[in-house]
């Protein structure tokens, strides 16, 4: 391998310590030169896929040198950000991670920047701080907005009307205009057209605002417009969780896709046909790939996400990047925190393998989606995924939905927060 050894310096060695009164690209351990012969994994995205993903390389071959790259110092997570919205969690810090202790822990290279370009025949990653080369690359980027889909939609539109879709300032900013909201106001919440990031999230997050508007705004309603034809996850549980607790408060209405909205008038217009005005307005823009995944050309004909091979994550159009999480097309595993989860540990294992040319694992994924329905109530969905026929599929049998009386509801609301914790855990230590 030829290390580029200039490059790596610029930006994790030298940059660290020019940088260091005015802070710090890199915020882990001192950095060190890698031994001659050496392997570099480079992981872009600090989220619920690429931390693990780091972590767990290093977990398993100490060998291998891990660098991360994130644009933020720290990372919010969006599971449990509707709890936020519907004021039952009083801030984000509970939903806020560092990554210090993934450098101190296992030795995982952490950089501070934005990751700008990727030269797969080059192998080398470029941001914002320097450049830095891979063996094998990791892309967990998340999610990015198709807002030319909306007309109206552009950043000055999201001060209005927020999507707090990507957790943080958006969070906070869709909370205080809801306490702001006078009683006996409208809110309007837009749901995109599957696929997207989190397939129960608006559902959830409807119903977390109409819990929030039943105790604190009785007069008020939520209007939720929703681009697919039906409710795309645990549709009869929201249904009933609905029925039961916010008669009267969400409006639900199918087949109404958004494609332009008129902040000045808080206004939605559905097909240019019909318009709906709220007091507050939560855009959820249609989705596709982080942006970077996007620049390098990963995604497929669909322009939207990456495809890859379905035991290594890895690319099925750039050699050595592999793509997990929201980003990537995963078969019958949903856009999940915990799909990303679980797809980080499979990639990590199958690259750990290619790497001393041993042979990969078979895949077997998992993921649970846990739903608040009311501030003590929740449902899920469970799946185990496996590999058939070139794709991934849920293995049949293997998970399914809470029972449809609710009798396990608040036991799970206990699983969920406990869910929380450990995956948060996981990911920061
Ligand atoms: C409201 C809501 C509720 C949800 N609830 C749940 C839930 O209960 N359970 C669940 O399992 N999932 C839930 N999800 C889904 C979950 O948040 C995502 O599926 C998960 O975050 C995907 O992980 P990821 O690693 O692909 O992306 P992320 O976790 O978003 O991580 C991507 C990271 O990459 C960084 N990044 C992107 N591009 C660059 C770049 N160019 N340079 C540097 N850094 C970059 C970003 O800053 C970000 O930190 C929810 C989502 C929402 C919106």
């Amino acid at each position: 391998m030829t290390l580029d050894r200039r490059s790596f310096l610029k930006l994790v060695g030298a940059g660290a310590g020019a940088a260091g009164a005015a802070g710090l690209p890199m915020i882990g351990r001192a950095a060190e030169l890698m031994p001659k012969g050496a392997k570099r994994v480079v992981v872009v995205g600090g989220g619920y896929g690429g931390t693990i993903a780091a972590k767990y390389i290093r977990m398993m071959d100490k060998s291998i040198e891990v660098v991360l790259i994130e644009r933020n110092d720290h990372f919010v997570s969006c599971p449990f950000s509707n709890l936020y919205i519907g004021g039952i969690i009083k801030d984000l810090t509970p939903l806020t991670i560092k990554f210090d202790k993934l450098a101190t822990n296992h030795g995982v290279k952490i950089v501070q920047a934005e990751v700008t370009g990727i030269d797969p025949a080059g192998k080398v990653v470029t941001t914002d701080k320097g450049t830095v080369s891979y063996d094998r690359l990791v892309l967990s980027p998340g999610i990015d907005f198709r807002l030319g889909e909306i007309k109206g939609y552009d950043a000055a539109a999201m001060e209005i009307m927020p999507h707090a879709w990507k957790a943080g300032p958006q969070t906070v900013l869709l909370r205080k205009q809801l306490e702001a909201m006078k009683d006996g106001g409208t809110m309007v919440m837009t749901v995109p057209l599957s696929p997207y990031r989190c397939p129960p999230g608006p559902y959830e997050r409807a119903s977390m605002v109409a819990h929030y508007l039943k105790k604190s705004k009785p007069k008020s309603k939520l209007v939720v417009l929703d681009a697919n034809p039906d409710i795309t996850s645990k549709g009869g549980l929201f249904k009933k969780g609905w029925k039961d607790n916010y008669e009267g408060i969400i409006d639900y209405r199918p087949a109404k896709k958004v494609t332009e909205v008129e902040p000045g008038k808080m206004t939605v217009l559905i097909e240019g046909l019909e318009d709906v005005k709220g007091d507050v307005i939560n855009v959820i823009p249609p989705q596709r790939a982080g942006q970077i995944a996007v620049a390098a050309g990963l995604v497929g004909d669909d322009k939207n996400w990456c495809p890859v091979n379905p035991t290594t994550f890895e690319s099925t159009k750039q050699a050595n990047i592999h793509v997990i999480g929201d980003a990537c097309v995963a078969g019958a595993m949903p856009k999940s925190g915990y799909s990303a989860n679980s797809e980080a540990k499979i990639c990590a294992t199958n690259i750990v393998a290619l790497m001393n040319g041993k042979e990969t694992t078979e895949m077997s994924g998992i993921n649970t989606c846990y739903s608040y329905i009311t501030d003590k109530e929740a449902v899920s969905v469970a799946a185990v995924y496996k590999v058939a026929e070139g794709k991934i599929i849920a293995v049949p049998n293997s998970g399914g939905v809470s029972p449809a009386d609710f009798s396990a509801a608040k036991m799970e609301a206990i699983y969920a927060e406990s869910w929380l914790k450990n995956i948060l855990t996981e990911m920061s230590t």
